[in-house]
């Protein structure tokens, strides 16, 4: 969908203090399938916690939607599982449409779609819940690809935290348009208008260690992002 405007859908979330835009509220949104779509799309978000020592501190990960969750995964050492979970966190999800280019500096800009989602995490315990956790994870990241693997052992379950967070207190901001420059500066001899951003998924490489001799598998080979429809 990039750079088109969603239709909203009346499945809306109530916004909050904390979830409602003062800066230009207009480009907000709040309906579940506008959010739902940019965490869909998105492969990486930022998730913010405070640390042990009470300094903030924002980790990329992958993460997954599980319909009004978000799941997010790691290593049952890691800082960022053990601080996040049952704790205030804050996440984001940035997709980058296009750079900006208005006739000045000041009025540069991005087209985007993003989301920010506040709440506190917690942990799937239940071993099978959590592998069924996981699968949505790696599906989510390649499709087709958690039926090309063997299953996960109870012992890599054990050894990976699994964190589910309701998508209730959340926003998506969209900024979509061309630059928007102040009368003054509009017959200023610049160039103005957009540098569209791709993502372009390429050939798969096969790893050099490979035992077998196959070719990429399907998940790998019709890799696409938005998946297709279906
Ligand atoms: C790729 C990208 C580049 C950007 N570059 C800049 C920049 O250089 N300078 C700049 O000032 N701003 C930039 N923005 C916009 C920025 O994300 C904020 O929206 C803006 O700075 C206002 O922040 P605030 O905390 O004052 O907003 P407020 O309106 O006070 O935020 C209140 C609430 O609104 C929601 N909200 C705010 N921003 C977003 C968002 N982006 N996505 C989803 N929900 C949101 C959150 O729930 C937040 O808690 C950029 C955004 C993106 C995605």
């Amino acid at each position: 969908m990039s750079g088109a405007e969603p239709t909203p859908s009346d499945d809306r979330l109530e916004t909050t203090d904390r979830t409602t835009l003062r800066r230009i509220p207009e480009r907000g949104h709040f309906d579940r399938d506008t959010i739902n779509a940019i965490i869909d799309e998105a492969l990486v978000c930022h998730v913010g916690i405070v640390d042990d020592d009470g300094r903030p501190v924002v980790i990329p990960t992958f993460h997954a939607r599980d319909g009004d969750d978000l799941l997010l995964h790691g290593s049952a050492a890691s800082r960022l599982l053990r601080s996040a979970r049952n704790a205030e966190v804050c996440v984001t999800i940035t997709l980058l449409d296009s750079l900006v280019l208005a006739r000045t500096a000041f009025h540069h800009s991005a087209n985007y779609r993003s989301v920010v989602i506040f709440g506190s995490p917690k942990q799937i315990t239940d071993d099978d819940d959590a592998a069924a956790a996981l699968d949505i994870l790696v599906e989510a990241l390649v499709p087709g690809r958690a039926t090309e693997v063997r299953p996960n052992t109870r012992n890599e379950i054990r050894a990976t935290a699994v964190l589910r967070l309701p998508i209730s207190e959340a926003s998506a901001k969209i900024r979509n348009g061309p630059p928007v420059d102040d009368e003054e500066d509009m017959d200023a001899p610049v160039w103005a208008g957009l540098v569209p951003i791709q993502t372009t998924f390429g050939e798969p490489i096969t790893a050099d260690d490979l035992r077998v001799d196959l070719p990429p598998s399907p998940s790998a080979a019709n890799y696409q992002r938005p998946a297709p429809a279906g």
